[in-house]
């Protein structure tokens, strides 16, 4: 399948599972997972570990003490290239802000702490996984999905994991979405220290 048709294939695919990727979101929304809450980040990332562990992923949990757990999710295909998606769990918003103002939409955008920054952007990596598996793409040698506790915070402990993990990557990706005018902006701690791709599509948005 050449790129063209892979890319009408999973469009095609997005738009079928738009109302399930919906469902999903709104039960990530709702979880309430700022960075200090240790309980609501190992919740959203008991959820995605559950959702790797069905697509074929070999999942690592790396238990932390007092921060939400990291996921390091690995698997194999028949190409070349090692791909990495990076995204982290947490959010800005404290205990209660789910409830407070919970998963809706409005005009046909979709509101609720966290829904753009980043769980919208983490279900994206999940579907174009599933995406691409039903097209029958296998054209990766390790796909590699990151998801780190603590991005909203200044003293992050996941920093030396990402590190790591992106030497081990040709190419990496991280999930947060542009804003509406399609600008990409790239913080600091998203700058991998390793030259391809690193920083694609790195926005902060709430
Ligand atoms: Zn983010």
């Amino acid at each position: 399948m050449n790129t063209d048709a892979l890319a009408v294939a999973v469009t095609n695919y997005m738009n079928l599972h738009l109302d399930r990727y919906l469902a999903d979101l709104r039960t990530l929304v709702a979880i309430d997972s700022g960075t200090h809450h240790k309980p609501g980040v190992d919740a959203v990332q008991d959820w995605l570990q559950l959702r790797l562990d069905q697509l074929g992923f070999d999942v690592e949990r790396l238990h932390q003490p007092v921060l939400g757990d990291n996921l390091l999710a690995t698997r194999h295909g028949e190409g070349k290239r090692r791909i990495l998606l990076l995204g982290h769990a947490d959010t800005v918003f404290p205990v209660g802000t789910a409830a407070a103002r919970p998963f809706r939409m409005e005009e046909g955008k979709v509101l609720g702490p966290g829904s753009c920054d980043m769980k919208a952007g983490l279900l994206s990596g999940i579907y174009a996984v599933e995406a691409l598996d039903a097209a029958g793409y296998r054209d990766y040698a390790t796909l590699l999905f990151l998801v780190v506790c603590d991005e909203e915070i200044h003293e992050r402990c996941s920093l030396p994991l990402i590190r790591a993990t992106a030497r081990l990557a040709d190419v990496a990706y991280t999930l947060e979405a542009a804003r509406e005018w399609g600008h990409r902006h790239c913080p600091q701690d998203c700058r991998l220290g390793h030259g391809q791709g690193a920083g694609q599509g790195c926005a902060r948005r709430r």
